[in-house]
């Protein structure tokens, strides 16, 4: 009889590794194609698989994958079966909160109602846009952050009953910017955030810090794609060693990976102090590498109507900019021939899809951490 793969506690894929130098790759499969080579790679060279997606990703209005939380689950568990991968978590990435009104938080408890039936088991909560710019002290200024946090976490922990989580939290709105250039997440505003959840009984696992890095690809003032090298690693090695002087069990969360090359990761990132690499942006583009040789007119459709809509908002910006910036608006408009494409195309995917995540896996120290995972399991 077939055996059903079914996800694991975020919890315990970043507790078990916690003082282990790797970090588990999150992925964003904004497009499903990629979940199977993914997960295949995750399997052969044994390490644990986050997949997740952010609310404007994927939400009870479909969000802009045209994904709902229980289609994203069901198309993540048939990969699990196929592939025959037992370490893998399904994440609520980024769950926005912008406002902290009642209206907001009422939609956000009923979002993750919906992400709890669909089985997710692990959580971030993102409330990092309420910085109080009043406050006098860290603490002040994280205030409406911490309570926006607490409520959502005592929400999780409550519909969630006696089972465990993995729970990510936010301090310093990433990709953010004022006059003086990217804003940093500093090592006391780190401490002082962890602290006060923990003082109202909430204990994260992970931190998502400010660190010099933005979502998404990356272009320079002219239109140009670049690579993304503006991670402050020494800024980030300072939050992951206050953090630990504080003896808090918190590891850091890495957000905008896309665009980062590989071998900067391998040697530069702090593995362990880094424990968690989202990789989202990377994997829509990789599809529409693809595309572009294997279903042209599709492509062609999907490049044409990113360009119409948002052409007039942005009247300077290159073409390739708009469509690499934009262009994810187009996935649930597109919906239904993005997933009737040929087999051959889904395979051309997975493959591509396998090899960059053996990439990633190398880069994250990740091989044969299966078994540390595993262990606690049991
Ligand atoms: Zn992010």
């Amino acid at each position: 009889m077939h055996k059903h793969s079914k996800p694991i506690s975020g919890s315990i894929i970043f507790n078990s590794l916690n003082g282990h130098n790797t970090i588990v790759l999150a992925v964003n499969p904004r497009i499903l194609h990629v979940v199977r080579g993914i997960m295949r790679a995750a399997k052969d060279i044994d390490a644990p698989i986050i997949f997740e997606l952010a609310r404007s990703e994927c939400n009870l209005e479909n969000g802009y994958t045209g994904l709902t939380p229980a289609m994203f689950s069901k198309g993540l568990h048939e990969a699990a079966d196929d592939v025959g991968h037992d370490l893998w978590a399904i994440h609520a990435d980024h769950i926005g909160i912008k406002t902290g009104n009642d209206d907001e938080i009422e939609s956000t408890k009923e979002l993750i109602s919906a992400h709890i039936e669909a089985g997710y088991t692990s959580f971030a909560i993102d409330a990092s846009h309420l910085f109080n710019f009043e406050g006098k002290t860290v603490r002040q200024e994280l205030e409406n952050n911490i309570k926006a946090t607490t409520t959502i976490a005592k929400f999780i922990e409550k519909r969630m009953q006696d089972k465990e989580f993995g729970l990510e939290v936010e301090v310093g709105e990433i990709g953010k910017e004022d006059a003086h250039g990217r804003v940093l997440t500093t090592p006391e505003e780190a401490v002082a955030f962890i602290q006060a959840l923990n003082e109202n009984s909430v204990y994260p696992q992970v931190l998502a810090i400010a660190n010099g890095s933005t979502h998404g690809n990356v272009y320079d003032e002219h239109g140009y794609p670049i690579e993304q090298v503006s991670i402050d690693i020494p800024r980030t090695k300072a939050v992951v060693a206050a953090l630990k002087k504080a003896n808090l069990a918190v590891n850091v969360a890495q957000h905008g990976i896309t665009g980062t090359p590989r071998d900067l990761i391998q040697s530069q990132f702090p593995k362990g102090g880094i424990i968690k690499g989202n990789v989202a942006t990377f994997w829509m583009n990789l599809v529409w590498d693809v595309f572009k040789v294997y279903e042209p007119e599709l492509y062609a459709k999907i490049y044409g109507w990113t360009l119409d809509y948002f052409r007039p908002k942005f009247p300077d910006m290159k073409d390739k900019q708009i469509f690499g910036t934009y262009g994810k608006f187009a996935i649930a408009q597109f919906f239904d021939e993005i997933y009737a494409v040929d087999k051959s195309t889904v395979r051309a995917i997975e493959a591509y899809a396998y090899a960059e995540s053996l990439m990633f896996f190398r880069a994250f120290n990740s091989e044969d951490t299966g078994p540390i995972v595993r262990a606690a399991l049991k």
